[in-house]
């Protein structure tokens, strides 16, 4: 489970914080929706719940682990070892094959075998992406989309978080992600939080939190979905 506690982002010249959130749980195996207009502050959320980024103060705690207090390089392996993330501009290798792409991480971490080669191929493909060999620089938006979705679920995760994930895609590649992220989350029990305005991804998540202006302003955890 996800605990932020006290947690204030503040930058140098800005009046009131970009992200302000006094204190919000996401169960483990949860399923959880973030909206809010742009400039709200999800895709910060996003890099403070995953360590890309730190608050200015506060906790966050994942299953007991404060990883603010974590050295980067231990946060690194953390969030290897549990989260898989899609960052809002992808964040794709190029020069790299788009199955490249998608081993890169586990072949980092020593863990890519041939079954997870294998996967990878198989998840490129549910993702509608026939050339495994393309090299990523050459791909379309949506086809790189895709390729940072099928690398964030090939180690089974277990905590999802995409930013966006259907945002340059077209409304059947993107029902097709969507269907991607939820059934896996089904399948393993993933704890799931997607940033998104697409309305038929979000109808399909049970539980809405949504930012204005860095806050929580509804949905808080516990609250029913309205
Ligand atoms: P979008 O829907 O456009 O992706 P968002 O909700 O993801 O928007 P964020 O990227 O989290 O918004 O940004 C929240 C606010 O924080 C914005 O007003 C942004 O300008 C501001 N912000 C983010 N990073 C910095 C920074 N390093 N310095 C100053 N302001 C920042
Ligand atoms: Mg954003």
């Amino acid at each position: 489970s996800l605990h932020l506690d006290d947690i204030a982002v503040t930058f140098p010249g800005l009046a009131a914080p970009v992200l302000h959130v006094p204190a919000l749980d996401i169960p483990a195996g949860d399923r959880v929706v973030v909206v809010g207009p742009s400039g709200s502050g999800k895709s910060t959320f996003v890099n403070i719940i995953t360590g890309l980024e730190r608050a200015t103060r506060g906790r966050v705690n994942w299953d007991g682990t404060d990883i603010g207090t974590l050295s980067e390089g231990a946060r690194d392996r953390w969030r290897g070892a549990n989260i898989g993330l899609v960052m809002q501009d992808f964040h794709l290798f190029p020069g790299l094959s788009a199955l490249d792409n998608v081993l890169l991480p586990a072949r980092l971490s020593r863990v890519a075998d041939a079954a997870m080669v294998a996967r990878a191929g198989a998840l490129l493909e549910r993702v509608g992406l026939s050339r495994p060999g393309q090299k990523v620089e050459t791909m379309s938006r949506g086809e790189m989309q895709r390729v940072a979705v099928a690398r964030a679920v090939l180690r089974d995760p277990g905590v999802i978080v995409a930013d966006e994930p259907t945002a340059s895609l077209d409304p059947e590649n993107g029902a097709a992600i969507g269907s991607l992220l939820l059934d896996l989350a089904a399948q393993t029990g993933a704890t799931l939080i997607v940033v998104s305005h697409d309305p038929r991804l979000a109808a399909q998540i049970p539980r809405r939190i949504a930012l204005a202006d860095g806050r929580i302003v509804s949905g808080t955890i516990g609250e029913p979905v309205a």
